[in-house]
């Protein structure tokens, strides 16, 4: 290739990858080889794939750590910090609940799954998780270990000890200074450190599209393409319609230009389906090209990937009116009230990893009684569905904490208006 790759911006060499994979992944699958899919699609890809993931986790805890005491330091004031909480936390809620009211309506409007054939699909198997209660989900907030929760990468325990910790620090005054000195040149190279793993998307993100898409037959998706349909519907409604209002209604932000800004970490919770594993990036975007202070995005970023699932919470609505239509069961209005309920307290409670909404669903048809083996007719589609909604999810948590900022004269206009801010785009 005779092109000038250094010009190109990474994004687009990302959307390039996305794009690539995408046909390669669509080839192979129609090839059907068994050398390609074990040897290069299932070995070398899924090697590539999983290690660029890891490499993205690998940087949450102590990017969240870092940029979390500089946050709290950087507001300086306990009550500055429980407004953020409060209003973050009730708009989190709150766009979640709409999402999911929304995605109830549209779905009972089409009726998907209504008529449906139930012939060679194999629903044995499916075992369902009862739901958490909300008692139990708050006390989990507390830990009993720091160390552990930092260990097995606990969020909203993360979140707890280390807000209090900055509050300690806070107290403490002068005294911190060089505590203080240390976190901020530690969120600089950590910061760095995103750079590095970053520079190696393109290849990251390549291997994975082509991987599921490899995987992913044309044929999964014709048994319950109402389903489907009827889903992607939801979310670009949520996505470009309920998020836009609201981001323009409660902070005067342009959508379009926040769109843009906020790309590449649509992408980047597209390719990985995991908000968490996206917290980095959805982090930096929200910082360096919309604007935002990061004493307000350095909490609001991770709080949303950990409670915020508005996708999720879609995707449940959705396949509970399939579902429900599929067995001919009458849920009324008090089995959907019951499903917006359950969503939006399990959004809270489970992280965002790849396919946590499936096991959500079991906790929602348990709760109104519907057979938890309709999962199955559901499974071979959720891979893409998850990676669609985990867009809409770190979209949800970006808009929110916008919002959030905004309120709080905590974003900078300048670098709103400035298309190429960010090193992303560089
Ligand atoms: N993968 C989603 C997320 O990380 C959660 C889910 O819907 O499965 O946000």
């Amino acid at each position: 290739s005779g092109g000038k790759p250094s010009k190109m911006s990474l994004t687009t060499q990302i959307m390039l990858a996305m794009l690539g994979g995408l046909i390669l992944g669509v080839i192979f699958n129609k090839i059907g080889s068994d050398f390609i899919n074990t040897h290069i699609v299932g070995g070398l890809f899924a090697m590539i794939g999983k290690m660029f993931v890891n490499a993205l986790k690998m940087l949450v805890v102590p990017l969240v750590f870092f940029s979390l005491i500089c946050g709290v330091t950087g507001i300086g004031d306990i009550r500055i910090l429980g407004r953020v909480g409060g209003k973050s936390f009730v708009l989190y809620l709150t766009t979640t609940a709409i999402a999911i009211a929304v995605a109830i309506i549209l779905a009972s409007m089409i009726g998907p799954g209504k008529g449906f054939v139930m012939d060679g699909i194999d629903t044995s198997g499916v075992t369902g998780r009862e739901a958490p209660t909300v008692w139990d989900v708050f006390a989990g907030i507390v830990p009993t270990n720091p160390v552990a929760s930092f260990a097995n990468g606990e969020m909203l325990q993360i979140i707890f000890y280390t807000v209090i910790l900055g509050v300690a620090v806070l107290m403490l005054g002068r005294k911190s200074k060089g505590f203080v000195e240390a976190s901020e040149y530690m969120n600089e190279v950590m910061m760095k450190v995103v750079g590095i793993v970053m520079a190696f998307a393109p290849i990251g993100v390549f291997c994975l599209i082509a991987k599921t898409f490899t995987e992913q037959g044309i044929e999964l998706f014709l048994p319950v393409l109402a389903y489907v349909v009827t889903l992607v519907l939801a979310l670009f409604v949520h996505l470009f319609v309920t998020l836009m209002i609201m981001l323009k209604l409660l902070s005067g932000l342009s959508p379009l230009t926040f769109m843009r800004k906020i790309r590449p970490a649509q992408i980047f919770a597209f390719s990985t389906a995991s908000s968490n594993a996206t917290i980095p990036v959805t982090l930096r975007c929200v910082t360096e090209r919309v604007g935002v202070n990061n004493s307000v995005g350095s909490f609001c970023v991770p709080f949303g990937a950990t409670i915020n699932m508005d996708g999720t919470a879609i995707m449940q609505g959705v396949a509970t009116v399939f579902l429900a239509n599929v067995y001919g069961i009458d849920l009324g209005l008090g089995g959907y009230v019951t499903v917006i309920a359950m969503a939006v307290l399990a959004s809270i409670g489970t992280a965002g990893v790849p396919g946590v909404g499936l096991v959500m669903l079991t906790m929602v048809l348990g709760q109104v009684g519907l057979p938890i083996e309709g999962i199955a007719l559901i499974l071979g589609v959720d891979r893409l569905m998850d990676m669609i909604r985990t867009a809409v999810n770190i979209t949800g948590d970006a808009v929110v904490t916008s919002i959030v900022a905004k309120s709080e004269g905590k974003v900078d206009m300048a670098i709103f208006n400035d298309p190429d801010a960010g090193i992303l785009t560089s």
